[in-house]
């Protein structure tokens, strides 16, 4: 089954990830940029890894025929340093204007600060200035209330409620999102939260519409194969073939085309190796 992975940092796996995606079928996938996991030290961190994000990491994906995208923010962690919070901000359009770039995200709440409130409505204003489809990232504390305040925010934004995708959803909290009218993302884990028998019990309840799964696999414990497992649970539970490949391949390919630069087809650039031998030791 084609799947399309609409969130995972890629930045952080290994290629031995990139191979077995392919063979579960993912074709397509969006990198939201985010938390390194080391605290950034200054703007010019976050240049090299929007870069990486836009060039590198594409062309890494493309060895294994996956189509890589990305979005682009201040993530809602790193928003609450002052050191460098404006100087990031004013890069950001350089960025969202670029191809591969079919969104603005991750941005949202993380500890639910007065700086996390401005970024971000300064996030959702980019999102609409630039004519694209937003990510947002729910706290994992206090899930319901923080869901609550960025849908709030999200209608003061003034932003089309379609184009927003507010992620890391649990039975608590889908309903609410999804009478918003906006789409509910939900990140099937390991080990804690949400996982595959839980996705399915909630298909079961909601259906398919505005729905999307993800597997969110970053440096912590996580797995790249998350949306190819939930769509085998979704099988072996009776779900259709055609509503199961609504919910891992139509669902995110409908949302994240609104940025009208979704390429599905993998492009091979390599100007975009910059002298870096990903294929060393591969055979002549
Ligand atoms: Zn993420």
């Amino acid at each position: 089954m084609r799947i399309f992975e609409p969130h995972i940092h890629m930045s952080s796996r290994t290629t031995d990830d990139y191979e077995a995606m392919a063979a579960a079928g993912v074709a397509a996938l969006v990198e939201p940029s985010f938390w390194t996991g080391q605290p950034r030290s200054g703007v010019g961190s976050f240049v090299d890894y929007f870069n990486a994000l836009i060039g590198w990491e594409r062309y890494r994906a493309g060895q294994f025929g996956i189509a890589h995208h990305c979005t682009i923010a201040l993530n809602p962690k790193e928003a609450n340093d002052p050191s460098f919070r404006a100087e990031v901000m004013e890069i950001l359009p350089r960025y969202l204007a670029k191809d591969g770039v079919v969104g603005v995200g991750e941005t949202g709440y993380d500890s639910i600060t007065p700086a996390e409130d401005e970024l971000l409505a300064q996030h959702l204003a980019l999102a609409v200035e630039f004519d694209l489809p937003v990510l947002v990232h729910t706290p994992h504390r206090d899930k319901l209330a923080g869901t609550r305040r960025t849908l709030d925010v999200v209608k003061e934004s003034g932003i089309a409620p379609e184009r927003v995708l507010v992620d890391h959803n649990n039975e608590l909290t889908a309903q609410v999102v999804l009478d918003a009218g906006v789409w509910a993302g939900f990140s099937i884990y390991p080990l804690t939260k949400m996982d595959e028998r839980r996705m399915v019990l909630l298909a079961q309840d909601l259906g398919t519409r505005r729905i999307i799964v993800n597997s969110a696999a970053d440096w912590g414990r996580s797995d790249p194969l998350k949306v190819a497992k939930t769509a085998q649970a979704l099988l072996a539970a009776g779900f259709a073939q055609s509503e199961v490949e609504r919910l891992v391949w139509d669902n995110p390919v409908e949302f994240y085309a609104q940025s009208d630069r979704l390429e599905l087809t993998v492009q091979t650039d390599d100007s975009l190796s910059q002298g870096n031998s990903i294929q060393r030791g591969e055979r002549a």
